[in-house]
């Protein structure tokens, strides 16, 4: 298994979330339920992920926006592709940074029921809802994929289409009409394109949603390799009976299997 070991950062900030704090508080909690009795380590593709896979660097309280980049760039390293627990969604701008610094321009897969496209929200461009603006207008991706948006303003319309962002709205959704990737990819992975009632432990609940499986279906359909990867916007305040973190902890072990399976 060495050869196969993924690096794990928790980023536990979430000064840039618009409505509600919370989602500072998830990193420990999307841990634990990782490692929960309730269930074991193997993925539905039959690949056991058990803790010695992790080269776990541990969870970071952030102050300083920026030191978000400068704490990636640390974790990153060659061959090893990094997953960060979040946070709020500001932090996948940052991360960004540093994994382009890395491997420069890359194809995002973002998840979401938001767009997260404000060229600036209530005064600030590093808002939760503006890193994918930040992401296109620095040519960190080179593609860019949206799937499960739900909440599309008229601005963030017009700057999907000046960014050249695919969108696969959630109203148009279906498993089969997944733009494929030809190249590797880095997922961004924002809990709240679920549907509430499968994942209740976000700021921003958005109704009309992924289900579990849907999302689960398209981890499983990625086809190239996996760069990096975050997982953002669990919110533990909001959470019933932890059920969120353990919707996170299986996306976590699925993701990993993913990221095994596809090693270049
Ligand atoms: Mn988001
Ligand atoms: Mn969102």
């Amino acid at each position: 298994m060495k050869n196969h070991k993924i690096g794990l950062q928790g980023i536990l900030f979430d000064a840039k979330s618009s409505y509600m704090k919370g989602p500072a508080l998830a990193p420990p909690l999307i841990r634990n339920a990782y490692n929960s009795d309730s269930a074991n380590y193997f993925s539905e593709s039959g690949i056991e992920l058990r803790p010695e896979i992790w080269d776990d660097k541990g969870d970071y309280e952030v102050v300083d926006y920026f030191d978000i980049e400068k704490i990636t760039a640390k974790n990153i390293s060659k061959e090893r592709p990094l997953i960060t627990l979040g946070g709020d969604h500001s932090i996948t701008y940052p991360i960004l940074k540093a994994v382009t610094d890395f491997h420069g321009p890359v194809n995002i897969l973002h998840i979401d029921a938001h767009s997260d496209l404000y060229d600036e929200f209530e005064g600030d461009k590093y808002s939760h809802a503006c890193p994918f603006a930040r992401i296109m207008e620095e040519e960190l991706a080179n593609r860019l994929v949206q799937v499960g948006i739900r909440t599309l303003s008229a601005h963030q319309k017009e700057q999907a289409d000046k960014f050249g962002v695919e969108i696969l709205a959630m109203k148009d959704f279906d498993i089969e009409s997944l733009p494929k990737f030809n190249v590797p990819i880095y997922l961004s992975l924002d809990i709240d394109a679920l549907d509430p009632a499968f994942a209740p432990g976000v700021s921003h609940h958005e109704p009309g949603g992924l289900s579990t499986r849907q999302v689960l279906q398209i981890i499983q359909k990625i086809e190239v390799p996996i760069l990096g990867a975050d997982i953002v916007e669990y919110n533990p305040k909001r959470d019933i009976n932890g059920v969120t973190a353990l919707v996170c902890a299986k996306f976590l072990k699925e993701i990993a299997a993913k990221i095994i399976e596809n090693k270049a």
